[in-house]
């Protein structure tokens, strides 16, 4: 975690207990050695990186080779946590954490839309571009994306429901 912190930004306390048992799933393997070195967002142009799902997750691939957008959930494991305001240009303008897609946030999870190169349930490997983090970086979850994805199961009462006029 860099201990860096810019004039004008507001550092929150840490509670020392956590609320939820992640599981990571996987791994990314991207070019970008240093936080330096990626970019701010994905591109779709970006280059190649490598989703590696572990055992025993290889069989939630079945079905997502039909997807060619999807969405990735991702863990910035060296951000650090605690900043409530930052000041992420040269100007020094303040913003709120979540007014911001910065890497620093209380739970540093990041979601890209990439492009599938190529999904292999044997080798739990998809090949994507688009992803903008650190090689090494650890993997939360991927879905389809919800603009090509139907729902599988059977509609729900909450699904037709809309405001109170
Ligand atoms: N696309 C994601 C989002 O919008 O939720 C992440 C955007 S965030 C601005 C991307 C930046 O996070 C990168 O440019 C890099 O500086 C930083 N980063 C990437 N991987 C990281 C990691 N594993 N730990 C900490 N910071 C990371």
């Amino acid at each position: 975690m860099s201990s860096d912190i810019r004039p004008g930004e507001v550092q929150a306390e840490l509670p020392d207990r956590t609320d939820a048992r992640l599981v990571f799933i996987g791994r990314i393997h991207t070019p970008f050695k240093t936080r330096a070195d990626c970019p701010r967002q994905g591109r779709k142009d970006g280059p190649i990186c490598t989703i590696e799902i572990d055992e025993p997750w290889r069989a939630a691939l079945t079905g997502l080779e039909d997807y060619k957008l999807i969405e990735v959930l991702y863990w910035l494991h060296q951000s650090r946590r605690d900043l409530v305001i930052q000041a992420p240009g040269k100007d020094g303008v303040k913003f709120g954490t979540f007014a911001l897609r910065s890497p620093v946030r209380p739970n540093p999870i990041a979601t890209s839309m990439v492009e599938v190169v190529s999904v292999s349930h044997e080798s739990g490997l998809i090949l994507v571009q688009g992803l903008d983090c650190l090689d090494g970086t650890p993997l939360i979850d991927v879905k389809p994306d919800r603009c090509a994805f139907t729902p599988k199961a059977d509609p729900k009462p909450g699904d037709s429901m809309v405001a109170a006029s």
